[in-house]
């Protein structure tokens, strides 16, 4: 039996000056307690209280090469030892900025910025700018970073009704304090559903500054698109002259090296990008077309930041992608072939111990849901996932010695080995047994 007695003491000291006692609200929703790392290389992480995990939490996402990169830690040292940040420029910038227009399709040029969510606020930007609309369109069940243009909560169900009459009337705030008026330029649709698409695009295509989405809904149920979803709203955007904004913070160098865009063979106008791309070092980019980016160039658009670019993020992006682009990307098969199994093994658990689930899984990104149905494939069945049961499950794992996002989205890196996952599905037989 494991103990947290130092994170609990650990947690009640935070409290005392940091407020919630975390450093990003979701944190403060793991069970038993919020954890206190000690120290992670690898597929590996360790409390405060001396309890090894294997980790698929991987900081959110972000740690694409695992923890601790000796690659990425040589470049990082190399580049601190230089300066972190000049607010002059440098060349990792250009050498960064090249690199991205190499492997990203949509990259005629990028901006630097250091989150997603602030790289998000650019593409919005910059897409009101270029055509001269306001309104945006997001999608039920979407995340696209906190801030006040565009965070929300969702209304539990019926947006598929709601779909009938094109658009939600009213997009409620995602916290206490956001502006009342801050999201009266977004128009909330549901995702997947290409007959709400079409009829609010063609009919209200003249207010629409631009389409955002997350290629795969990774935020809820890791759900791919139809096919031919993406596609049409590629087609219709084009049509309307709207701007198509792919969110690829999680997908970025995490589906691919050209992330989902490349794989599903779409080219957006703008692309979103984080997490994964500095491998755990702060940094976010969007990436596009000239003809929109231009509006940077040209000063019309401030894109604005003390520590945008600096030498320590550009390096760690440059180290990220550099290793991640070695023999053609071979790292992204070998990642997907082992999640495929890893996937195919967890169904056969659940089969085992009689449990109703779904496991969607997409390259090294899954979720996997406690739900009695035979798929999931849009956010209202979503929805219907037994969350408290999955925040048990997540408990009775870390127990047995493995980190999980207490959600049910799962990450792995390019450090996780076919050892790891064997002893991962071994731990969940045994937690499973405990939930029958
Ligand atoms: N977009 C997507 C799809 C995300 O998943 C996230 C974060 O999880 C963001 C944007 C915001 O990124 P950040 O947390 O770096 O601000």
């Amino acid at each position: 039996m494991k103990t947290y007695d130092k994170s609990i003491s650990r947690l009640q000291a935070a409290k005392q000056h940091l407020a919630g006692g975390v450093a990003s609200s979701l944190r403060a929703s793991m069970k038993p307690v919020p954890l206190y790392a000690e120290s992670a290389k690898g597929a590996r992480i360790r409390d405060v209280d001396g309890n090894e995990y294997i980790d698929y939490l991987l900081a959110y996402g972000p740690l694409i090469l695992g923890h601790s990169h000796d690659g990425l830690n040589a470049s990082v040292n190399q580049a601190m030892h230089s300066g972190y940040a000049f607010g002059l420029q440098h060349d990792g910038e250009i050498e960064l900025a090249n690199l991205l227009a190499q492997v990203l399709p949509c990259a005629d040029k990028v901006s630097l910025s250091g989150s997603g969510t602030e790289a998000v606020m650019l593409a919005l930007r910059l897409s009101r700018a270029f055509t001269g609309k306001t309104k945006i369109v997001r999608f039920h069940g979407h995340y696209h970073g906190w801030s006040d243009s565009i965070f929300t909560s969702f209304p539990s169900s019926g947006m598929s009704q709601q779909a009938s009459e094109a658009e939600a009337s009213r997009v409620p705030p995602g916290t206490f304090g956001q502006s009342a008026n801050s999201l009266e330029d977004i128009i909330l649709l549901p995702w997947n559903d290409p007959a709400a698409l079409e009829s609010l695009l063609r009919s209200r295509g003249d207010e629409i500054a631009a389409v955002i989405t997350e290629p795969v809904m990774c935020n809820s149920g890791c759900i791919q698109p139809l096919p031919g979803y993406l596609e049409l709203i590629r087609k219709l955007t084009e049509e309307q002259q709207i701007v198509m904004i792919m969110d690829e913070v999680i997908t970025g160098f995490r589906l691919g090296l050209g992330g989902a865009h490349e794989r599903f063979g779409i080219l957006p106008d703008l692309v979103v990008i984080g997490k994964a791309m500095g491998g755990g070092i702060a940094i976010s980019a969007v990436a596009g077309k000239a003809e929109i980016m231009q509006l940077v160039d040209d000063g019309k658009v401030s894109h604005l930041g003390t520590l945008n670019g600096n030498c320590i993020s550009t390096a760690a992006a440059i180290a990220t992608i550099s290793h991640l682009a070695q023999d053609n990307g071979a790292v992204y098969g070998r990642m997907e072939e082992l999640f495929n199994g890893f996937a195919d093994g967890i169904r056969s658990l659940l089969g085992k111990h009689g449990i109703a689930g779904v496991v969607n899984q997409i390259g090294p990104v899954m979720h996997m849901m406690f739900i009695d149905a035979a798929e999931v494939n849009d956010f209202d069945t979503f929805n219907q996932r037994d969350s408290a049961r999955y925040a048990r499950f997540a408990e009775l794992m870390l127990e047995e010695g493995v980190l999980l996002r207490p959600n049910g989205l799962w990450y792995i890196s390019t450090a996780h080995h076919k050892r790891d996952i064997e002893e991962t599905l071994d731990a969940m037989d045994r937690a499973l047994a405990r939930m029958r």
